[in-house]
């Protein structure tokens, strides 16, 4: 499998990792995930907004332009052959001496890597899929996609242990997102999630939602806080995500949720999300 350091494709099976990086050594870095179809980037532009966001908000300096990020996108596609792939994109804040505080002179570390996107979730995307209700064990900057995922990891799996595809976070009795997706349930034709602040990732398939598909369908979202027993009441619940894309949740706490299959409104979002990658990556 093929990657990127710095501008330069390597293979990543030989890349070796310093010993000192930051990333390696702190989580000190943020990255995207961002998915080809058809040979195309989806949504590159939000991603890499996001990505000098969380730069400027770890005050990590950019030292690529959103021209030279777009052609590595390009240049990975092209060298792997790879057509349907995720590329992961990570920037840490350097190589230095360990020492807690930023390290003065330090050039942020640019690594990336392609692989074939995994088919394996397609089921869970038709049929929709079993999830569960997880304590939020976070730190409270989840708005910054940050290297640090222990919290995300340890949550996703526990809900793998129980069976589940997913664990929805709970903090302080409200239901967060995901722990790689942002969380969605209908109630009386409303579709509700948790707004945007320091305590959810602002997801570039959940802007999609709201902003693109929701608006365009006539379907009513409001970003409110909601506790579980609101989740309980609901028709349907889904959550977004670039790989998840519009993922149905059809049980909860082994609790059907409404019907116990696949609601309607979830279904002509997940539609109209496919149409926009095939409008976008000329599928
Ligand atoms: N929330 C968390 C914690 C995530 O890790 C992710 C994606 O990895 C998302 C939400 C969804 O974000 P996006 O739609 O930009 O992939």
């Amino acid at each position: 499998p093929i990657g990127l350091v710095d501008g330069k494709i390597i293979d990543i099976s030989e890349n070796i990792v310093p010993m000192e990086d930051r990333g390696h050594q702190f989580g000190d870095g943020v990255y995207e995930v961002t998915k080809v179809y058809n040979g195309h980037c989806f949504a590159l532009q939000p991603h890499m907004d996001r990505l000098y966001r969380s730069l400027r908000e770890l005050a990590i300096p950019a030292v690529y332009t959103y021209e030279e990020l777009t052609e590595f996108h390009e240049l990975l596609i092209k060298k792997s052959g790879i057509m349907d792939a995720a590329i992961y994109l990570q920037i840490t804040r350097g190589v230095s001496p360990r020492t807690h505080s930023f390290p003065e002179n330090v050039v942020p570390r640019l690594t990336m890597s392609i692989r074939p996107s995994s088919a394996a979730i397609d089921k869970n995307k038709a049929e929709g899929c079993k999830a569960m209700l997880i304590p939020d064990e976070r730190w409270l900057r989840c708005d910054i996609k940050s290297l640090n995922l222990l919290g995300n990891v340890l949550g996703k799996q526990k809900a793998k242990s129980a069976g589940c595809w997913e664990g929805i976070q709970v903090r302080d009795g409200i239901v967060t997102e995901g722990t790689s997706s942002n969380f969605f349930v209908v109630k009386d034709d409303v579709v509700w999630t948790h707004p945007k602040c320091n305590l959810i990732l602002t997801g570039v398939t959940r802007t999609l939602v709201i902003e693109k598909i929701a608006s365009d369908l006539g379907i009513v979202v409001v970003e409110k806080k909601f506790d579980e027993a609101f989740v309980k009441s609901a028709q349907e619940a889904f959550i977004s995500g670039t790989s998840t894309e519009i993922t149905p949740i059809v049980t909860l706490n082994n609790q059907p949720v409404g019907s116990g299959s696949v609601g309607p409104v979830t279904h002509k979002i997940q539609k109209a999300y496919w149409m926009l990658i095939d409008k976008e990556c000329q599928r």
